[in-house]
């Protein structure tokens, strides 16, 4: 996956990293200890043409690209705090209505919009940095064992359906629509994991069959999958069939669902769903081998790909 090569190649030019960084990049976010509090930092750009096209109106690309950082707060169990934003459009009113999207999503999540930049660009591009801080260790995408249990916030797919219809043009379910362009991050529950001890967790932006090779990867684990339990919500598989596509497949693949995927022990699993009211479903478990595994009606399914954003 060619964004992964990028991000490798440079990122391994990084100089060593002083002490205040707990975790470098790699992550979710990095992590950093300042004044005796423990912080953690990500970006995340959107650009129109890659990451939306002329089907997304501004003020949710703006709302969007908050939320999809917010997110990655989340997947640390950490508090979103403060914001930086920047973007671009030919059209300055078009900028201005992005960023009405970003004040809307600063207010719904709570962060604080600290500031940024703006300029003229060929298309629409927004660019967001986040803080957030840890009341409790951050957990890390390296922190899944065999025997944890694998788990799901909510529910996936319906953001990869709502894509689908906005691409279609014609009859767009709102509801799908709506996960698509103004995904709901899981901060409350990834404090709660946090605080009760899951041992490792990636929010699903890209695909959770390409989410679970990275926290596969960065814990040195496999895992079993079986996609006859992943949650798919009745009117995203009535539309996915209407529009012939598998509906498992495209929940395991599809991406920008925003939930948040835990490696934990089964009674952490019970004590986390107990303190939270999203459903959390358990779709696998983690396995001593190297690799995700992925079943499907009982049958293995091989080359399973995310999302790659080049
Ligand atoms: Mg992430």
């Amino acid at each position: 996956v060619r964004e992964f090569d990028v991000i490798r190649a440079f990122s391994a030019r990084f100089p060593a990293p002083p002490e205040a960084v707990i975790e470098p990049a790699g992550d979710d976010c990095a992590v950093v200890r300042l004044g005796g509090e423990t912080w953690v930092a990500a970006a995340d750009m959107l650009v129109s043409g890659r990451h939306f096209e002329d089907w997304a109106p501004p003020e949710d690309v703006g709302y969007k690209a908050v939320a999809a950082n917010v997110s990655d707060v989340a997947a640390m169990g950490g508090i979103p705090r403060f914001v930086l934003v920047s973007g671009g459009a030919p059209d300055p009113e078009v900028v201005l209505r992005c960023m009405e999207g970003v004040l809307e999503a600063c207010r719904e999540f709570e962060v604080y919009p600290l500031g940024g930049d703006t300029t003229g660009a060929d298309a629409l591009v927004v660019d967001v940095a986040i803080l957030g801080n840890l009341e409790t260790e951050p957990i890390l995408r390296s922190g899944a064992r065999p025997g944890h249990l694998l788990a799901v916030t909510g529910e996936l797919g319906a953001s990869a359906a709502g894509l689908i219809a906005l691409q279609a043009g014609g009859r767009k379910p709102a509801r799908l629509v709506a996960r698509h362009l103004r995904p709901r991050p899981r901060v409350a529950v990834g404090r709660a994991a946090a605080r009760l001890g899951a041992g490792a967790m990636i929010d699903l932006s890209d695909g959770l069959a390409s989410d679970v090779r990275h926290l596969c990867d960065r814990s040195g684990v496999g895992c079993r999958i079986d996609l006859d339990r992943l949650p798919v919500a009745d009117d995203t598989r009535a539309y996915l069939l209407s529009r012939v596509r598998e509906p498992r497949l495209v929940a395991a693949t599809g991406g920008e669902d925003y939930e948040l995927l835990l490696a934990a022990p089964e009674d952490v699993i019970g004590t986390i769903r107990e303190e939270t009211e999203v459903p959390l479903t358990v779709v696998g478990e983690v396995t001593p081998g190297s690799q995700p595994e992925f079943a499907l009606g009982g049958r293995v399914v091989a080359n399973l790909a995310g999302w790659d954003h080049f």
